[in-house]
């Protein structure tokens, strides 16, 4: 008997000793188009799959702190509606939003649009996600070299409800390139990243 406890003892002491379980990964899946117009040249993306690739590489990695992935459904060319703009509109994040039809956004999936040029770095409110793919930015300790990369991530903490906190190196700061999340953003976000699964949060 001694010798299994001592057993036990030993076993204990090589074994990882966690003092939180790891996250389970939750997976929301995400839709990206790539938007087309020849008669608005600041509304075609010139970002093309790949790039789109290594942007969701550089989103997941962001957000691995927080146990969520986005899944790429699929990727795609939308072409944007040919509505003129105002003179004083061209960069404006309503007329932009207004030239994005809907008919194919995915009913499963959160749509993420990139577009050239916008006054906004990336904005959200209600769908889709919209990305600017030359956003300004100021550079912070630890922040991510890929910067449309980070305006993505940011603009996904949107949809998970997260709103702006201006502390240099957070991701939801504005126009910066910090990454870092807080204890209480990530079971925010997790919340709702479940809730948007139709799963129940846990207490
Ligand atoms: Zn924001």
């Amino acid at each position: 008997m001694t010798r299994f406890l001592v057993f036990i003892l030993l076993l204990g002491g090589v074994l990882p000793v966690c003092s939180h379980e790891p996250f389970a990964l939750i997976t929301l899946r995400v839709r990206v188009h790539l938007m087309q117009s020849a008669s608005n040249p600041r509304l075609q993306t010139t970002l093309a799959e790949k790039d789109v690739c290594a942007i969701f590489d550089e989103v997941n990695a962001i957000w691995a702190q927080a146990g969520i992935r986005f899944a790429l459904e699929s990727i795609g060319r939308l072409q944007a509606l040919d509505v003129a703009p105002k003179r004083w509109f061209t960069k404006d994040r309503d007329w932009v939003k207004g030239a994005i039809p809907t008919n194919q956004f995915s009913g499963t999936a959160i749509d993420v649009c990139f577009v050239k040029d916008m006054g906004p770095n990336g904005f959200f409110y209600g769908e889709p996600v919209v990305v600017c793919e030359k956003p300004e930015f100021y550079k912070v300790a630890g922040g991510t070299d890929n910067i449309v990369a980070r305006v993505t991530a940011h603009e996904l903490g949107h949809v998970l409800f997260l709103q702006h906190r201006q502390e240099r190196t957070n991701l939801m700061a504005s126009a910066k390139n910090g990454v870092s999340l807080n204890p209480q953003e990530i079971r925010d976000a997790r919340r709702r990243a479940l809730e948007i699964l139709g799963q129940t949060p846990q207490p």
